[in-house]
């Protein structure tokens, strides 16, 4: 909370004297304009569901007091947005601002209705104890093997992660490099690995690093003529995590540099663990001497969960939020929701925040309107020009040409792909599909999607290819 910047308030049962402060004008005027700048920082739904139920409560010289309209709401908020908070009110008013917090008296009341959901008190345990090492390991220590859910999904990751864990690079996993699409876990398992050393063996030296700070880092230390420092940095970890590696595809500097840095750590058997959204022949824009050291060690997917794990990780979730929800409701939510789970998780929150906010309890109706909702809002955010943006770059095909009436078979797949994808993905309709492709009618659409679906079940690689489209339009547009 420090870090926040948001601080505790003792007695602040007095709340009604606080309201009634004649410093309340002063410190809505400077929330209305803290509002003003959030609204830019975050998106919509965050904005609607965290911001706006914040009341201002007082101003009294640099301190300003917000008011949540509960416990769970106010530590939802201070860990994902105090820093937001303070910031802003730091550039409004000066930097030694202060934010302070109350919690209203009101809190909902939930109903023992079906399908239940109950607010108990967070309980926050505390930290365990590190050893601080002199950098900082950038580990997330809320991603631990023992919150991550096991599934066929992930099994072959999960038990290679584990082994390494207990073994940093004595394993013939090395380098371990984990790919799958968004929001199905990598990060959360790598940094696991990445915490079991740090908590097990805290004289080891562990970083976590995602490949864009990597380069932005990397480039800092070009412009400082510190390379040599930057590099031997790295060369002195017992183990080196860098999540998001596509992203060094086509910065060849930052690839070369990772090159030496690779070469070192295994050499003297430090373990390097890499996550990628993309298996490494699929790297492209990736030195080749990198793709093959990849499969030096263990490549494994992660796929997405099926229904049985997807209803396992909803109740962990629950269970970690301290809400007691149905199965029934959790095996809607999982039915629905199946793409990934950090959309799960996203889903339990919004329910979360719906009941608090307006009813205060939930019934099977707001279930469903929330998962609906996600879906809708899903689908009002991607165009179909998007969509066929990255269908074309994927595949390599120029943008133009699908519009086109050629009938060269690369173009026509493109085209029928781009289709199907714009049906999955978007609420057009068949005809708005068509004028999209070049006034296409729509049955040839309908012929167009169905012969993806088909081809789909027959061609693994297709079906590949789709999902691997698929994945990079979701992860660009949310
Ligand atoms: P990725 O890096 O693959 O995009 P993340 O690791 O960020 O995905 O996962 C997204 C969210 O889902 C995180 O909050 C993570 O804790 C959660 N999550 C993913 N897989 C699991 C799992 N198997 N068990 C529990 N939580 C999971
Ligand atoms: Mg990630």
């Amino acid at each position: 909370m420090a870090d926040s910047g948001i601080e505790n308030v003792d007695n602040l049962n007095a709340e009604n004297s606080l309201r009634r402060a004649p410093s309340a004008g002063e410190a809505q005027k400077l929330w209305s304009e803290c509002l003003h700048v959030i609204k830019k920082r975050v998106n919509e739904r965050t904005y609607s569901t965290w911001f706006l139920p914040i009341r201002p409560v007082s101003l009294s010289g640099k301190v300003l007091i917000l008011e949540f309209p509960n416990l769970f709401f106010h530590e939802w908020v201070d860990t994902h947005y105090g820093e937001v908070i303070t910031d802003t009110v730091r550039g409004i008013i000066g930097g030694e601002a202060r934010v302070e917090y109350s919690v209203s008296e009101n809190q909902p009341v939930f109903e023992d209705e079906l399908p239940p959901v109950v607010i108990k008190k967070p309980q926050i345990p505390p930290p365990a104890p590190r050893k601080q090492p002199e950098f900082t390991t950038n580990l997330n220590p809320k991603y631990l093997f023992e919150n991550f859910i096991k599934g066929e999904h992930n099994q072959l990751a999960r038990a290679a992660a584990q082994a390494i864990s207990n073994n940093p690079g004595k394993t013939s996993f090395n380098p371990f490099f984990v790919y799958g699409g968004v929001g199905l876990g990598k990060t959360h398992l790598i940094q696991a690995i990445g915490n079991a050393v740090h908590n097990n063996a805290p004289d080891k030296r562990v970083i976590y690093v995602t490949s864009d700070k990597f380069t932005t880092d990397f480039v800092d230390a070009i412009l400082g003529e510190k390379t040599n420092e930057f590099s031997n940095f790295y060369r002195t970890m017992d183990i080196l995590i860098l999540d998001d590696i596509q992203f060094l595809t086509g910065k060849e500097k930052t690839q070369d540099l990772f090159f030496h840095v690779f070469n070192a750590l295994h050499q003297m058997n430090k373990q390097i663990v890499l996550s990628s959204d993309r298996a490494p022949k699929d790297l492209k824009g990736m030195d080749d001497r990198l793709i093959s050291r990849f499969n030096w060690g263990l490549t494994a997917d992660i796929q997405a969960p099926d229904l049985e794990t997807r209803i396992a990780i909803l109740m962990r979730k629950a269970e970690e939020m301290q809400l007691d929800i149905s199965a029934e409701t959790l095996e809607h939510i999982a039915t629905h929701i199946t793409s990934n789970i950090r959309e799960l998780e996203g889903c339990l929150v919004k329910l979360l925040a719906n009941a608090m906010l307006s009813s205060s309890t939930i019934t099977a109706d707001l279930v469903r309107r929330t998962v609906r909702e996600i879906s809708t809002t899903k689908k009002t955010n991607l165009s179909i020009d998007l969509i066929t943006r990255y269908v074309c770059e994927y595949l390599n095909i120029d943008e133009k040409k699908i519009r086109d009436k050629t009938r060269k078979q690369e173009i026509v797949n493109a085209r029928q792909i781009a289709m199907y994808l714009s049906k999955e993905l978007t609420r057009s309709d068949l005809k708005t599909i068509g004028l999209h492709f070049g006034g296409r009618d729509h049955s040839t659409v309908i012929h167009s999607i169905n012969t993806v679906k088909e081809d789909m079940t027959k061609d693994v690689m297709l079906a590949d290819t789709v999902q691997s489209i698929r994945q990079k339009i979701e992860t660009a547009a949310f």
